[in-house]
């Protein structure tokens, strides 16, 4: 039974294997292999293509695979410290092309006049160089050549001679069920990492790589759909019996009449919480579309309940602004807390104190609400605003503070839903697609630094209309002094151009009663412009401020610009964002096309995906996501959602418990078990 545990079979012992010595065994060690299995299943990290390339197809300083002849006898030559070069000339492709090999002797032996060879290496078109890395006499052998990370411990050769031996000794056990491999036309394992190993072809190869990322993707999903499964169980506390007639009393005294969207999530929201499971679900909704407003109506259903509802936002400015617009809607009809890491003492035990009795029906404050000894009295929904950075830890720190606690996250990043629930777990995902009435697209310029006389002088225009404006300083991310000495600097030429008394300032480094105090100021339009570092991002709302202008925009990634933009555009006013920069990198000028050519939240968030990756995307460490080793979660997402759908069908038809399928149900276990022990 104990190696069925195991992909594969075999009595061997990697000592076992031709070739493989003491040392061997110690170095094989160091990279973390310590059986034949993990021989195996060491994989190249990537493959360097040596197909022989057409010369007039090949691009300037490409790295490329030429064939031909060599007409000049090999030279060699020695400069300082013991360098050397051989250089010689060869024919390709009817172009002569001069080939220079650095401190590679070796290659002097090889290269005789008339022998037809395969360099591999650097093209410098202009000079008609090759500056070679690789000579091959075999030309029929292999074109794809894979990588290994040996860290110069074992040589290349050694290594995979090592692995063809281990394949002699091993059996892959075959745990995909047959009907998903006729479907997919998969490969079996054996061949496909026999194949990542030895690819014979791009085609082949490719094939390998899909019939083994879908092994791992499906492996993924079955352990997701249990382990969701182990944390669902029972949760008779989740189950809110709020007065649907004193909510709709509230709703009627909103300021104004919900959108179609905000009443349809409004819906699905308290359709979970009527029900006895746990409601886990995900709101999107684009910057400005009204998501606060629909976690007021939830909390202060909760609230007719007799229960307590925690909002969690990522900073301190948030939280005070949240915190305010809520005692501005709700009135006397709840009690609010905020509870940030700046209210101290007294006040702090007596709010800890009260909400441990029951007294505060909703407290808002940052991730600190979770992470600290916070006791509440019958928490029953959780709701975390823009904290897709939230990861699987935190998750579930917060689900033990409730028991049961509903959980709701709101995000403006739209997230492909079959990430969001790797990271997020099993969860039901709302939309907001519409956005309130009356709003108008804002639009996007971008401007070079020397233009700044036109952005100020479109800056001026907003103020002279009684609008607002949001500067956001660069970023420098190296030195928060230098920020800041940045923003100071900004700050004052605004305050010669817009006057002293009408420019506020806002960094990092201010304390937050400082900071405080000059968003007031903002909201209460006492001041016209305010110079912000990025502590503005998230969430913060003036519906008079009409215009931002970001410095150095191409600093920024997509999802913090299209952040920075939702902070205008909240009412019927025409707004504007100006992005000022003058990026060298494409991607910088890439950014900044598409920030200007798109509004929607979704495609940025897409282009942001494929720009970064996913690991970025959601914060390396907190993510949660596996490390795969072939698949690759933005690339084969196709692939993820098939897998998804599959190890639902395999679960819910009871296909899984079939003794066809043990092989495939025990390493779902396995893999469970290696996961709790995290
Ligand atoms: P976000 O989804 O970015 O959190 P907010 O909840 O901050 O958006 O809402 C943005 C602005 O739109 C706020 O000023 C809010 O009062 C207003 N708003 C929300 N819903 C509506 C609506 N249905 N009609 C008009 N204005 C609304
Ligand atoms: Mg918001």
């Amino acid at each position: 039974m104990e190696q069925n545990q195991h992909l594969l079979t075999t009595d061997s012992k990697l000592e076992d294997l031709k070739g493989v010595g003491p040392k061997s065994i110690e170095h094989l060690n160091t990279l973390n292999i310590h059986s034949i299995e993990d021989l195996i299943l060491y994989l190249p990290y990537k493959f360097e293509d040596e197909t022989v390339v057409n010369l007039h197809d090949a691009e300037d300083k490409a790295k490329i695979t030429v064939q031909g002849e060599i007409y000049s006898a090999p030279v060699l030559a020695h400069f300082g410290r013991g360098k050397s070069k051989v250089s010689f000339h060869m024919m390709v492709d009817n172009v002569a092309v001069k080939v220079e090999f650095f401190n590679q002797m070796y290659v002097k032996r090889i290269a005789e006049t008339g022998k037809t060879v395969k360099v591999t290496g650097k093209w410098n078109k202009a000079r008609q160089i090759i500056q070679g890395s690789k000579i091959n006499e075999d030309l029929a052998g292999v074109s794809l050549v894979p990588q290994y990370s040996l860290k110069g411990l074992i040589k290349r050769a050694s290594f995979r001679k090592m692995i063809e031996s281990a394949f002699h000794e091993v059996t892959i056990q075959p745990f995909l069920p047959v009907q998903l491999i006729e479907k997919y036309k998969l490969w079996d394992l054996n061949q496909s990492i026999y194949e990542l190993h030895f690819p014979t072809s791009h085609q082949h190869l490719q094939q390998a790589r899909r019939s083994f990322a879908f092994c791992e993707l499906l492996l993924f999903q079955l352990k997701m759909r249990m382990l969701n499964q182990l944390e669902q169980k029972d949760a008779p506390n989740s189950k809110v019996h709020y007065d649907i007639k004193r909510v709709k009393a509230f709703i009627s005294t909103l300021p104004f009449d919900l959108t179609d969207a905000q009443k349809q999530v409004v819906n699905e929201i308290f359709r979970d919480m009527k029900h006895e499971n746990r409601m886990n679900r995900l709101l999107q909704g684009d910057v400005g579309s009204g998501k606060t407003v629909v976690a007021a109506i939830c909390m202060f259903a909760l609230m007719t309940a007799g229960r307590q509802s925690a909002l969690m936002v990522p900073t301190e400015i948030l939280a005070e602004q949240h915190a305010e617009s809520l005692v501005q809607l709700y009135g006397e009809q709840l009690n609010i807390a905020l509870l940030t890491s700046s209210i101290k003492g007294k006040k702090r035990a007596l709010i800890l104190e009260s909400l441990e009795r029951g007294d505060i029906d909703v407290i808002v404050g940052t991730h600190a609400l979770i992470s600290e000894p916070v006791k509440f009295h019958d928490l029953g929904l959780v709701i975390t605003d823009e904290q897709h950075r939230f990861g699987v830890n935190q998750r579930k720190l917060l689900r033990e503070k409730g028991n049961d606690a509903n959980v709701l996250f709101m995000t403006a990043t739209p997230i492909p839903r079959t990430l969001a629930i790797s990271v997020f777990g099993e969860l039901d995902v709302s939309t907001i697609k519409q956005m309130p009435k009356g709003r108008k697209p804002i639009i996007t310029e971008w401007a070079k630094h020397e233009e700044i006389e036109l952005v100020h002088e479109k800056t001026a225009r907003e103020i002279k209309a009684g609008r607002q404006v949001y500067v956001i300083c660069p970023l420098i991310e190296a030195s928060e002094h230098l920020d800041v000495k940045n923003a100071v600097e900004i700050y004052e030429s605004y305050q010669v151009r817009f006057g002293a008394d009408r420019v506020g300032l806002l960094h990092g480094k201010m304390k937050a009663e400082e900071k405080d105090e000059v968003m007031n100021k903002f909201q209460n339009h006492d001041f016209d412009v305010i110079i912000s570092t990025t502590v503005v991002e998230v969430g913060v709302n003036v519906p008079n401020a009409t215009m931002i202008v970001i410095y150095d925009a191409e600093r920024f990634g997509l999802s913090t610009l299209h952040q920075l933009r939702g902070r205008v555009g909240r009412s019927s006013y025409q707004s504007y964002c100006i992005l000022i920069g003058n990026p060298e990198s494409e991607t910088g000028i890439e950014r900044l096309q598409i920030m200007t050519q798109t509004t929607d939240g979704f495609v940025l968030s897409e282009k942001d995906l494929e720009m970064r990756g996913p690991g970025d995307f959601f914060g390396v460490k907190q993510s949660g996501l596996p490390d795969f080793k072939i698949a690759n979660i933005v690339e084969d997402y196709r692939m993820l959602e098939v897998a998804r759908d599959e190890a639902s069908e395999l679960i819910l038809s009871g296909a899984l418990n079939a003794p066809e399928l043990s092989n495939l149900k025990l390493r779902v276990e396995v893999e469970l078990k290696v996961h709790q022990l995290d």
